[in-house]
């Protein structure tokens, strides 16, 4: 006989996790205890070697489906003379869960009750078991346990208990578990429709959905606002009445097949569309799509999602239609969550309120996954994922909060060896969203029970995050460049890395060391520092930040620098239908360097030949024009344009003017539109290998990360890969958004270094 601790880090407390190990342990016949930790679960088995190595395979290869093993380490112990296998309390908190596993969506099992007539959960909007449900939202403190949570107030029926006591149910230790007995309950608000129905709540809300009316519905981590997604008219007036242009819909439907029959759906897709953590997915939107153009005017990528709560099953089985699920808020402003908030924000938006009486604690939006050149990359990590925790490679010394950036905002705790996103906030341009951010932090502070001793923050001092930080007392601060945040996020996303590693970030804007905007840069960086050795000649910007809406402006400035003051727009379809004064403005703009900031992301340049070639003046949200030009690009085209480097510059600077020229002489020819999206982005792959292999000639092979929000961008990402990786460790983006959504962990572990390094 032989001993073991083995200790399991990740979502394994509230899952189901220790019932499974015993029941495991049982089967092969081991005696020994398992209990919740503060950092997880510690299991002591006492068998066989031999016993005792399956044992632990077992643990690592098929854990229940919503647990997630990240760590698992086995030291030998002492033999003890024990008899069974026992679920032990922990010490401190008794049999209670240390840490808070995300939100998971209905398991098969769940969804199987609540369409069986003969089971008592039967049509049941809020059934669950510990396997799937509601977790981080209904949260409101720890150890994780029904009274912390805002089930609190439902006192659960015998039925129930029974099943909450029974180490061998489904159920056992659920905390949230409920039934028509004694759980939530569904009600019915009508806002502003005529003749609503007068049934049961579901039934009203699927009727008043079917008549082409905007429900909102309430959900696990905020209100989504729901109406037909195939019929236009609903669309359209669900888009004027939330005040969004053109920004694409998400949709959800019922099942994959039902995806299948809007959209082109990849191994890798499937497996993220129908993962507990339930995504939404951006996916290739199929041409004869039944869905309505308003969904997503424009763009062939259309954000699908599966039902992940009861409600959400229910609901789609009544209605019978893919449904237009989107966020229920007005513009900027953070999600609904509560009921009477809800009433009051969604006047005038909803014509009728789906609700519940059980709480939401914390606010939590969709999560936005893509499938970037065979990488499942997150465009938004947020409910299903957090707070799932993420290991360091090296524990940080003191605990760091990170504020994130300004736009798609989230913040970043860490502590020990492990780190934890925040939910994504958003744009912090709206008091609501301020309001969202410091409370978000305030509550993950107390179910973490991290108490931060370090601000991590940006340059950029016009940041609401940067001005939160700074009100912080009692702390140490340090100020993080964006893109080098950028680049340890991408590091840290593989695990971590102590050597250098060549950054590569392309994205819109970012605050530069020397107070001049940023966003083409090839940084070497070190933990806690980082060497500029490349960017691109910067674009000036007329009138600062209304040039990232009148993208025409872009393309103005880049036309005046590539034709040396005289640009070509008589010749260019682009300017025939803007107005020659504002033209003359910009022209002015330019010539006097007057509110015509220098910037050089990347991704100006996109809105700029996107602009330009696709004849698109407006960008109505951001990335749109980029995104447009992407998609524009035509395969098997090989040939690129012309660029510069110069290589007496420190930084060394790329200069894309004669790409400038050439690609307006291919519009002067003729060529089509999607041959110069093409060349376009591959003169920009060229430019990006040319200047990694030119700084890398002469020193040993580093990894090489590609972050920024503009490696969203599936074309640039897979040319670059593929021209690198055989030379170089490439790091691309996976659990970490690649974009902003993804700097706080960056910014969280450079503080911590730069300390480190300087005591
Ligand atoms: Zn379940
Ligand atoms: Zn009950
Ligand atoms: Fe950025």
């Amino acid at each position: 006989m032989a001993g073991r601790r083995i200790e399991i880090r990740g979502t394994v407390q509230g899952v189901g996790f220790r019932p499974w190990v015993y029941r495991v342990a049982h089967r092969a016949g081991l005696v020994g205890r398992v209990r919740n930790d503060p950092r997880g679960v510690t299991i002591e088995a006492f068998a066989s070697e031999r016993v005792l190595d399956r044992f632990i395979e077992q643990l690592q290869d098929d854990a229940p489906p919503s647990a997630r093993v990240v760590d698992l380490r086995s030291y030998p112990i002492p033999d003890e003379d024990l008899e069974g296998f026992t679920i032990e309390s922990s010490d401190a908190v008794g049999d209670k869960a240390l840490s808070i596993p995300p939100d998971l969506a209905t398991c098969p099992d769940c969804e199987a009750e609540i369409l069986d007539p003969n089971d008592r959960r039967y049509g049941y909007a809020f059934t669950n078991c510990t396997t799937c449900g509601p977790r981080f939202t209904i949260a409101t403190g720890i150890p994780y346990d029904r009274a912390a949570t805002t089930m609190a107030p439902f006192d659960m029926c015998a039925a129930c208990r029974r099943e909450y006591a029974d180490m061998e149910d489904r159920r056992f230790h659920a905390q949230p578990n409920a039934c028509p007995e004694c759980g939530p309950t569904l009600s019915f608000v009508v806002l502003r429709a005529e003749d609503a129905p007068k049934t049961d709540p579901l039934a009203n809300a699927s009727e008043l959905l079917k008549r082409g009316a905007v429900v909102a519905v309430k959900g696990l981590g905020g209100f989504h606002l729901a109406c037909d997604a195939t019929n236009a008219g609903a669309v359209r007036m669900l888009r004027e009445r939330k005040r969004r242009d053109e920004k694409p819909f998400a949709v959800m439907v019922r099942d994959l097949g039902a995806a299948q029959a809007l959209a082109e759906i990849s191994v890798e897709e499937a497996q993220l569309l129908t993962a507990p953590e339930r995504p939404i997915v951006l996916v290739r939107k199929r041409s004869d799509a039944a869905v309505a153009p308003e969904v997503c005017p424009e763009t062939p990528l259309l954000g699908l999602f599966l039902p992940y709560t009861p409600l959400h099953h229910l609901l789609l089985g009544a209605v019978g239609i893919p449904l237009v699920m989107t966020s229920a808020n007005v513009s900027d402003e953070p999600i609904c969550k509560d009921n009477e908030e809800a009433r009051r924000r969604l006047d005038g938006i909803a014509d009728a309120l789906l609700l519940h009486d059980r709480e939401i604690a914390m606010r939590c939006d969709d999560s936005v996954v893509r499938v970037i050149a065979g990488t499942p990359t997150l465009m938004r990590r947020s409910r299903g994922f957090v707070p799932r925790p993420f290991m360091l490679e090296k524990p940080v010394s003191r605990p760091v909060l990170a504020c994130g950036a300004h736009l798609k905002n989230t913040f970043c705790l860490a502590a020990g060896d492990t780190a934890y996103f925040g939910p994504h906030i958003g744009d912090l341009e709206t008091l609501g969203a301020l309001e969202f951010f410091e409370d978000a932090i305030e509550r993950m502070q107390t179910i973490l029970s991290i108490r931060p001793e370090v601000i991590a923050h940006d340059l950029h001092p016009g940041y609401l995050s940067t001005r939160y930080a700074l009100t912080r007392k009692g702390v140490d601060r340090v100020g993080v460049q964006h893109h080098h945040a950028h680049v340890v996020s991408a590091i840290a996303d593989h695990g971590g890395y102590d050597g250098p590693v060549l950054g590569v970030a392309f994205d819109g804007t970012g605050f530069g060391e020397d107070g001049t905007s940023w966003g083409s840069e090839f940084l070497l960086c070190f933990p806690g520092r980082f060497e500029r050795l490349a960017t691109f000649r910067p674009v000036r910007l007329p009138g600062g930040d209304l040039a990232m809406r009148e993208v025409w402006r872009i393309a103005y400035a880049l036309l005046y620098d590539a034709f040396d003051g005289d640009p070509p727009v008589d010749t260019l379809p682009l300017f025939r239908n803007i107005p020659k004064e504002s033209i003359e403005v910009v022209a002015q703009m330019i010539e006097r360097k007057l509110n015509a900031p220098l910037g050089r992301g990347v991704g100006r340049y996109f809105d700029a030949f996107g602009a330009l070639v696709l004849s698109r003046a407006i960008s109505t949200y951001e990335g749109q024009v980029a995104i447009a030009w992407d998609f524009a690009s035509e395969d098997g085209v090989d040939d690129s344009y012309p660029f510069e480097i110069d290589p007496r510059r420190t930084p060394m600077e790329v200069d894309l003017r004669p790409a400038v020229r050439a690609a307006v002489a291919d519009m002067g020819s003729e060529v089509p539109r999607g041959r110069i999206s093409a060349r376009f982005h591959n003169t920009i792959v060229g430019v990006t290998v040319r200047v990694v292999e030119a700084l890398l000639a002469n020193r040993e092979p580093v990894p090489v990360a590609l972050t920024g929000g503009v490696f969203q961008n599936a074309r640039l990402c897979q040319g670059i890969e593929k021209k690198l990786s055989n030379k170089y460790k490439v790091l691309r983006h996976r659990e970490v958004p690649p974009g902003d959504g993804g700097i706080a962990l960056g910014q969280a572990l450079i503080a911590d270094a730069f300390l480190g390094d300087k005591g």
